[in-house]
């Protein structure tokens, strides 16, 4: 079968030929694969910066880690996943056996194996994954909004983080898919305004505003608070979530950011940020980290976009054949792509 793998520590990545999964063994399923969405970690591996240097150890590997697919052979003891269910599937595979997975936190795992990371991903027609990992998706959703559920998990914990309640004001930076699911999700949390902020991001606020969300602004050539006036009269923002990853805008967001507000980051950031601390203390702001969801969040979200599915189709941009996936990382490193979703069984 064809699988799109990193095969050395350097640049790039390659579609090759490469055998199809064995059959599962105990605790595993067999997936057909449905629909594969590209992130940035994605492309950061693709372009190998730095912060990857471990996966050399794994590869050659399929990456691939948002997808959904249908379950197709099923091993010894998994449970209630049944053959012919699509599943969206966790990719983060925990040991069973390290201190914390024993005391139940499989959370804090260290021996963590990410699927499409350090074991073969979702970039192919199949893949084996432990049952375990799988959950359930409502019926009649399309697979490639199924593959939306992890990185919605994702901007569901940072929303959850920023703990955004019933007439908050929020400031979302960052317009790409976890910056559009945090948008959606502080409003079914109740937020009385939504603002989202992006720099020469003109293609994704645009599918903000399909998204529902009008109060979108581009900070292109001018700085976040000039950007924010018309906002910002009516006060300074309860919670901002960080969905960039650029250090420069963590203190220019506290800038805008109330007494006693919460700042959400949870971009990956690629070097230290500067922030004034005790303009911090001053304003008794707190700063907190926001990464991998739990468990439970990932039906929560499921269900959401069953719920809302017409309006979520918004945030998939573009839909490629497998054999068509380097074109889609190139459409995913440009700003002009919401979420480009590879599709390996066409
Ligand atoms: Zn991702
Ligand atoms: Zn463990």
């Amino acid at each position: 079968m064809q699988a799109l793998q990193k095969v050395d520590a350097a640049p790039g990545l390659e579609v090759r030929e490469v055998p199809p999964p064995e059959r599962p063994g105990s605790g595993e399923v067999l997936i057909r694969v449905e629909a594969t969405g590209i992130c940035g970690t994605d492309v950061h591996i693709a372009e190998w910066t730095p912060g990857y240097e471990f996966m050399a150890a794994a590869m050659p590997v399929t990456l691939g880690h948002e997808f959904a697919g249908t379950v197709t052979e099923v091993g010894s003891d998994v449970g209630a996943v049944a053959k012919g269910a699509l599943v969206a599937v966790r990719p983060s595979v925990v040991c069973g056996y390290c201190p914390a997975c024993k005391a139940g936190d499989a959370d804090a795992c260290t021996n963590r194996r990410g699927i499409g990371v350090m074991r073969n991903g979702g970039f192919a027609p199949l893949i084996c994954v432990p049952a375990e990992n799988c959950v359930p998706v409502p019926a009649g959703l399309d697979p490639a909004i199924a593959a939306l559920t992890e990185p919605m998990t994702v901007s569901a914990e940072a929303v959850d983080t920023g703990e955004v309640r019933e007439g908050d004001r929020v400031l979302v930076l960052g317009p790409g898919t976890i910056g559009q699911g945090i948008a959606l999700f502080a409003k079914a949390a109740g937020a009385s305004e939504v603002v989202v902020a992006g720099q020469n991001d003109g293609p994704r606020l645009e599918t903000l505003n399909r998204l529902g969300f009008d109060k979108t602004v581009d900070t292109a050539g001018r700085t976040l608070m000039d950007a924010l006036t018309p906002y910002l009269k009516a006060g300074k923002f309860d919670v901002v979530i960080e969905a960039t990853g650029v250090p420069a805008v963590v203190q220019p967001s506290l800038e805008v950011l109330r007494k006693r507000g919460i700042l959400v980051i949870c971009g990956i950031h690629p070097e230290p940020a500067r922030v004034d601390l005790t303009r911090l203390v001053r304003e008794h702001q707190q700063i907190r980290g926001s990464y991998r969801a739990p468990i439970a969040t990932w039906s929560r979200v499921l269900s959401y976009l069953a719920e809302h599915s017409e309006l979520v189709q918004a945030m998939i941009s573009h839909r490629v054949p497998l054999s068509e996936a380097l074109t889609g990382f190139g459409l995913a490193r440009s700003k002009s792509a919401s979420k480009v979703v590879v599709l390996p069984q066409v």
